[in-house]
């Protein structure tokens, strides 16, 4: 392994090919990248940007809105991560709801929620479904086994998404894509074969190991100076061409697609999922009929551009002034996989 690594820094270092554009897709890549030191050895052509794939990121201020509502319009407790709880809506964080006497349960997983609204049969609960294909399945489960379990005081607030409607979007934002390897272990590799293809993306599927990311970098700098399109899974102890076929299935069963609004990216046409008509009594949308939110953010935040990788954290006026971990003005300072936020902890000018 030590050889391997060795050899991976070295090709790195040595790196004398045209200059390259790459975008960490997914945050972890981002605070792993800064933790481990990657950027300090990357030569100066190769440009690292950050991208949309923080779940807390990319939700809208108009789903806080909607689980603010819920929380202190309909009694409703609110399960859910940790991450969420201070990312701004319109005018109100669930933080702040919680201070006005909102009921709001912080939460490790679906599961924890479906529990909890089991031991709290007085209390209705719904769990914010955020996130990519990843966490998607789990928050199936936790319906699947509350409707089995004959819960009726269960339901999901969903803004869960899809990464390939992303990556259809960003893909003039830069030359490789680091693609996350936890999103193609469920998803397989299909759809970033046929984005090579079809449409000349390169990328690389990547795990979170330092020998991981470094062997990732390895192998992109010895094929991007090569000029075609390329494809490589070099995450083949987790990710398998056809994915979790389990999974999948169970994301097919409860959920279907539907557009998405992502934060800063506006609407992406079929790159988010709700759940089936025949699950409609676990949508909190339609059982607790939510109105419609607009939702508005801060005009000084800048996560849309720094999720799409138009800009740099540090090129936000309010960057480390008026928004700080401790007063997030955005989402992407807020969650621990947010690019603001990596960019504060490691003290980087980008
Ligand atoms: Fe938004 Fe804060 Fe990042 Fe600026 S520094 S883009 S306000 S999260």
């Amino acid at each position: 392994m030590k050889e391997q690594l060795k050899k991976a820094k070295a090709i790195i270092e040595g790196y004398d090919g045209p200059a390259v554009r790459v975008m960490e897709v997914c945050g972890t890549h981002t605070h792993e990248i800064f933790h481990l030191g990657v950027r300090k050895i990357l030569p100066p052509q190769v440009e690292l940007i950050s991208g949309p794939g923080c779940p807390v990121c990319v939700t809208p201020a108009g789903f806080i809105d909607e689980a603010v509502w819920l929380a202190l319009e309909k009694n409703v407790t609110i399960c859910t991560f940790g991450d969420l709880v201070r990312v701004p809506g319109s005018t109100k964080s669930l933080a702040d709801a919680r201070s006005l006497g909102g009921k709001i349960q912080m939460v490790y997983s679906p599961m924890d929620a479906f529990e909890y609204a089991k031991e709290h049969k007085d209390e209705q609960v719904v769990f914010l479904s955020v996130g990519f294909e990843t966490t998607t399945p789990a928050s199936c489960l936790s319906v699947k086994m509350a409707k089995e379990a004959g819960l009726t005081n269960y339901a999901l607030l969903t803004a869960n998404k899809t990464m390939p409607g992303a990556y259809e979007m960003l893909k003039d934002s830069a030359d490789v894509f680091l693609y996350p390897g936890h999103v193609n272990a469920i998803t397989g590799n299909a759809l970033n074969r046929k984005l090579c293809e079809e449409e000349g993306i390169s990328g690389i599927v990547t795990g979170f190991t330092a020998s991981e990311i470094l062997t990732a970098f390895a192998v992109l700098l010895k094929k991007f100076p090569e000029g075609n399109p390329f494809f490589v899974n070099a995450y083949p102890r987790v990710v398998t061409e056809e994915g979790s076929i389990p999974a999948q299935k169970l994301i097919k069963e409860w959920m279907e697609p539907c557009d998405s609004q992502w934060r800063g990216l506006g609407m992406i046409k079929n790159s988010g999922l709700r759940l089936r008509k025949e699950a409609q009594d676990f949508d909190a949308r339609v059982k607790f009929s939510i109105p419609k939110m607009e939702g508005r953010t801060s005009p000084a935040c800048r996560c849309g551009d720094v999720l799409q990788g138009k800009c740099r954290p540090t090129d936000c006026k309010v960057f480390g002034k008026g928004c700080t971990p401790l007063h997030p003005i955005g989402a992407c300072m807020v969650s621990n996989e947010g690019a603001c936020s990596a960019y504060y902890q490691y003290n980087s000018r980008g």
